[in-house]
């Protein structure tokens, strides 16, 4: 009884909290058998879902720290068939899913004594949802402190630029300091092309922007993880007890059991499989809550 309210990540486990099967405040419960007190104090309320708001998930990580997810995609995501080449028809089949499998396009808001990390910043103009949500939440885009990119795709990007006077963008987060691996803006910047994107964001925000390497701890303890192979310098970051990766997966039903199995959008497809192996056995030898731009919502697993 008094272990039901600890770490219980997963959809199975948070449905069961939404059910009412999770009270983190019980207090002075009595020992069936023997008949003692056992006195809960404080209890922690990590992992408990705080709330559900039109495409958000909010989960507590510890006393005044959370994460919430944010779908920045309005219509359901799917991800074709096609897009997983090295899975065979047998293997594809047995998912039994034709249709695809069920996706988001994603970014996660933690919140940590009174500051906002925002992880990716998802579509902006070109139809996200974030910014939307930010604000239904509560959030101001200027109070988000800090933007820590997993990569540079356009997925994860472009809501960081919103449209200004005709013709002009500016930073959609005016009062971020934005973070992202050395070797992933060296790439983008200089090999990777059609890159007029990332070029002109990164100009945008080079009055703020940090660049990171693997194992560098940014600020409010966050660790920058190695998790290459999806783009040359693809990032997991962990926080407490969660950890975002980023595009380590794209078809989350398919990878679970099959992490060999990359996607054709992983640039280095050996490298992202060493990559999603590694992570998520890190992930449960360390019981983390992971956190995927593209798992299906809400966007966590454990
Ligand atoms: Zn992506």
């Amino acid at each position: 009884m008094i272990k039901k309210g600890f770490v219980l990540f997963g959809s199975i486990a948070l449905a069961l909290m939404v059910a009412g099967c999770n009270d983190d405040k019980t207090a002075d419960k009595v020992g069936a058998n023997q008949g003692a007190v056992v006195k809960v104090v404080n209890k922690p309320a990590a992992g408990k879902k705080i709330r559900s708001l039109g495409g958000t998930e909010t989960i507590s990580l510890a006393k005044e720290t959370s994460v919430t997810w944010i779908q920045d995609n309005v219509e359901e995501k799917m991800m074709p068939r096609k897009l997983f080449s090295d899975a065979s028809d047998s293997l594809y089949e047995s998912l039994n899913m034709p249709a695809g499998i069920p996706a988001s396009v994603s970014a996660f808001l933690v919140k940590d004594d009174g500051e906002f990390i925002l992880f990716d910043a998802g579509f902006g103009s070109f139809g996200g949802q974030l910014l939307n949500r930010l604000i239904a939440l509560g959030v101001s885009p200027d109070d988000i402190g800090f933007v820590y990119l997993t990569h540079l795709h356009m997925d994860h990007i472009a809501g960081l630029i919103k449209k200004d006077a005709p013709g002009s963008v500016t930073k959609t987060f005016k009062n971020a300091a934005l973070y992202v691996n050395k070797v992933e803006y060296d790439a983008w910047m200089n090999s990777i092309p059609q890159n007029e994107l990332q070029k002109k964001i990164m100009s945008i925000y080079k009055d703020s922007l940090h660049l990171f390497e693997f194992n560098d701890e940014l600020p409010h303890g966050v660790l920058a993880m190695d998790a290459v192979g999806h783009t040359p310098g693809h990032t997991a970051f962990q926080f407490r007890n969660l950890l975002v990766i980023g595009d380590l997966m794209h078809g989350y039903a398919l990878q679970k059991d099959h992490p060999e199995i990359s996607s054709n959008y992983d640039m280095d497809k050996p490298k992202a499989a060493e990559s999603r192996k590694r992570i998520m056995q890190y992930a449960r030898d360390n019981k983390l809550l992971m956190a995927g731009m593209h798992l299906p919502p809400p966007g966590f697993v454990k």
